[in-house]
């Protein structure tokens, strides 16, 4: 084969064309609910991305609940997405709904702190050892404001960042290196303020002598990056990684921080506490408060004195770190029960070894098949990508993907009733997971496996 992917592309559109005309056969009320869409809405979707999904319009949820939800067509799914981490407390957990019902009713939004603040604070700092916090209504929001907090302690211009990295909108980070090596846009980039290259700097992951590289420039505030890649398929750090980040960066002065956003997966405490991290800062949100907006950042000692010591109280409201609902009642008190009664160490000791089923389920398939495909696993998140061994850098995950296979994969997923994490090959396992669940996706993903080789 042309593609690199050890299957015939030929195969693929011809199996994608039969899929697609099940999935239009199967959804009509969904078709139908996405054309009326289409007239005020771009794509008929309420935020563009939407518009990517395999198929040929993307399916209308009609409820959802747990690890499952129902389309506009009463077609029941097994939701291995879970909106992308979003929900990795599994949909609308019972513990949350009632605190998020509770405190509805009680007050939404006020611009002044509840009991529950502290209650959360006092929680994410038991599980990532970082002691003072604050809350923001996205990741994304808390790594622009923490990529600023390192630009004013440091009084240094620029961030470095993995190639092929993905932390939410976060202007900075859509950089990445030519053939040249030089900072480019990201492919995509839309309207950037100012080329990426004056205020990023791009290494590839697991590369140590190109961390210290461009720490040694004097040039960088902070370093942004996941402690294991997850938004590029899954790229592990190698043994050692961490602990020339982190003195490097002790080294240089530069504020490390570590958005554990998707790596929350990897337990309780996410990575840092899993493997002993020793951050500056932590950035957190998605899966924080069941699904409510809401997001975090974890601070040193250290990192937070300088802050108060150099922002005037007077320029606190407009100095560019914010958000007028930040930190609100309701995402509070979803916060709290999602940590105290959804997301629990107990919760993690079942998805962990699930995360492991569905990885050795996949494997099985590709050794059964031969095809030279690999699985990587973190914790309750696992993903299939299509090169013979894992990568070790975001652009070598990357040059392994493959568009029109990737989409044929979760249109017939979709079919057999399991929903993918889209824009790559990638599945999380929520409390709410079985392993049925987990067997239903690994005897659907070794039938059209058997079709694509056959
Ligand atoms: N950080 C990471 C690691 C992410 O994967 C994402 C979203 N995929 C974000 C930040 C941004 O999250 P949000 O879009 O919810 O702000």
């Amino acid at each position: 084969d042309a593609s690199g992917t050890g299957v015939d592309p030929a195969r693929v559109v011809a199996l994608t064309e039969r899929e697609e005309a099940v999935f239009a056969a199967r959804h009509q009320r969904c078709g139908a609910l996405h054309e009326r869409a289409r007239a005020s809405m771009p794509g008929g979707v309420p935020m563009s991305w939407m518009a990517k999904w395999a198929g040929p319009f993307p399916l209308s949820v009609a409820t959802a609940s747990g690890s499952r939800f129902t389309c506009a067509d009463g077609v029941e799914f097994v939701d291995l997405c879970l909106g992308d981490t979003g929900a990795m407390t599994g949909h609308s957990p019972p513990a949350a709904v009632a605190a998020v019902a509770r405190q509805a009713a009680r007050g939404i939004t006020l611009m002044l702190p509840t009991e529950d603040a502290a209650v959360v604070a006092e929680e994410l700092t038991s599980r990532f050892g970082l002691p003072q916090w604050q809350f923001t209504l996205s990741a994304t929001d808390a790594n622009r404001h923490v990529v600023r907090y390192a630009r004013h302690l440091t009084g240094r211009p620029r961030v470095l960042v993995a190639d092929a990295c993905y932390h939410g909108s976060v202007d900075e980070t859509f950089a990445t290196l030519d053939r040249e090596g030089r900072v480019v846009p990201r492919r995509g980039n839309i309207g950037p303020p100012v080329p990426p290259s004056a205020t990023t700097s791009v290494v590839q992951f697991n590369d140590v002598a190109a961390v210290e590289r461009e720490l040694s420039t004097g040039e960088i505030a902070c370093v942004l990056m996941e402690p294991a890649m997850t938004n590029v398929g899954i790229v592990l750090p190698e043994p050692g990684y961490h602990e020339a980040l982190r003195s490097l960066t002790e080294q240089h002065g530069t504020v490390l921080v570590l958005d554990e956003t998707h790596t929350l997966c990897a337990g309780p405490g996410g990575m840092t506490a899993a493997d002993r991290l020793r951050p500056d800062v932590v950035t957190l949100g998605k899966a924080l408060g069941s699904g409510v907006p809401c997001g975090a950042f974890g601070m040193t000692a250290e990192v937070a004195d300088r802050v108060r010591r150099s922002v005037e109280l007077e320029d606190v409201d407009v100095g560019g770190v914010g958000g007028t609902l930040a930190g609100n009642a309701l995402s509070l008190a979803a916060m709290r029960a999602t940590l105290q009664q959804v997301l629990t160490p107990d919760a993690f000791a079942g998805m962990l070894p699930l995360g492991a089923r569905w990885a050795e389920g996949v494997a099985g398939v590709l050794a059964d098949q031969q095809v030279p495909w690999h699985v990587t696993r973190l914790g309750a998140r696992a993903e299939y990508a299509f090169a013979p061994v894992p990568p070790r850098t975001g652009r070598e995950a990357a040059a392994a993907d493959d568009f029109p296979l990737q989409t044929l994969l979760h249109l017939s997923a979709l079919n057999a009733g399991i929903l993918l994490t889209p824009f790559h090959n990638m599945a999380l396992l929520a409390p709410t997971t079985t392993a049925e669940d987990v067997d239903r996706h690994t005897a659907a993903f070794a039938a059209v496996l058997e079709e694509l080789v056959a």
